[in-house]
């Protein structure tokens, strides 16, 4: 993987890089993606122009025995460590066991999603851990000089699913790194990751996919999203144009939608998008996960409706989701729901 494979966020490409060139590498970091949203191959490029023997144009050349190792992921000294859970007869599982279905994975597909990686580890529904006993095998790895004398580099897939003791063991390695070692963090949830950790990092946010490589990297998301964003885009045009009925028009493609997980997946859209507006509305717009592509779509529709509108509104679209769990009628419920919206744009 190269820096100029990576998709969208250059700037942490750029800033990556920086760190190499200037040899100012944070002895840990920790990059935030939504999930499948590509921190991996960042982490994978960073780690091959650190390792590349030619480095050129800002690029790891591909080409170098190091450049080969890392491209397949056999680097000697470079550790993976994911969630992992038993199966069969393996008692202990670190991810060791499992290493060759994480290759065979990140190969085929580097933009994972974190279901997909327990699929291809078979663990079938079992809940991934990281336990304190691939702490303690990492410990050991470190314990050991480099194999082949440079950096030494742990990525650890989602910190926040390891145990309290394992935690506990990584943060010592992460407050008293062995020298020229380098850790790679990757969550979901940084709330979730230890505190003491998280506060040794350096943070880096991994920005959404832009739609264009959404549907280059995940087709099935991508239509999703793009039927979301129609209709949410139809319903904010129609209020902000205070046209109730074109508005209700959008409550009937919601009752179209016919299938619950389709109209659930919409108000998850639509909170996202709400909260977007607020961030925005609020200047903080650096914090929102927009893409670029998108900043000018949210500030318009930030500037057009009342500061109080997304507030308000995700009481209401929270009010709908439970009562559409409960089965009450759904041309009821939308056309509720849009005339609600209507009165607080
Ligand atoms: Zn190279």
């Amino acid at each position: 993987m190269r820096f100029s494979d990576i998709k969208g966020n250059s700037s942490i490409v750029s800033a990556l890089r920086g760190m190499v060139d200037t040899g100012r590498i944070p002895h840990a970091m920790l990059f935030h993606e939504n999930d499948g949203g590509g921190a991996l191959p960042i982490v994978l490029a960073f780690l091959q122009y650190l390792y590349c023997r030619s480095r050129q144009d800002g690029d790891s050349c591909s080409e170098c025995p190091s450049c080969n190792k890392i491209s397949k992921l056999i680097h000697p000294d470079v550790h993976f460590i994911f969630p992992v859970a038993g199966k069969g007869s393996v008692d202990k599982p670190t991810s060791e066991t499992f290493i060759s279905e994480w290759r065979e994975l990140i190969l085929s597909k580097p933009y994972f999603f974190e279901n997909q990686l327990y699929d291809a580890l078979g663990l079938e529904n079992k809940q991934g851990v990281i336990a304190v006993s691939e702490a303690k095998s990492l410990l050991d790895k470190l314990s050991l000089f480099g194999v082949e004398g440079g950096y030494r580099s742990v990525v650890v897939y989602l910190p926040e699913k390891m145990n309290i003791q394992a935690a506990n063991t990584l943060l010592k390695m992460v407050e008293e790194p062995p020298e020229n070692t380098v850790f790679l963090m990757i969550t979901h949830e940084p709330e979730k990751v230890l505190k003491t950790i998280y506060s040794r990092c350096l943070f880096m946010r991994v920005l959404p996919l832009s739609r264009e490589d959404l549907k280059d990297v995940h087709p099935e998301q991508d239509a999703e999203y793009s039927e979301n964003a129609d209709i949410f885009g139809d319903l904010m045009n129609a209020l902000i144009a205070r046209d109730l009925l074109t508005a209700l028009e959008t409550a009937d493609a919601l009752v179209d939608l016919k299938n619950r997980e389709k109209q659930k997946s919409f108000f998850k859209f639509a909170s996202e998008a709400l909260r977007k507006i607020f961030l925005v509305q609020q200047g903080l717009a650096s914090i929102a996960d927009i893409s670029e592509e998108e900043s000018e779509y949210y500030s318009r529709l930030a500037g057009s409706v009342k500061r109080s509108f997304s507030r308000n509104a995700l009481t209401y679209f929270d009010r709908a989701q439970t009562l559409l769990e409960r089965n009450v009628n759904q041309k009821i419920l939308f056309t509720d729901l849009v005339n609600r919206l209507y009165v607080i744009v």
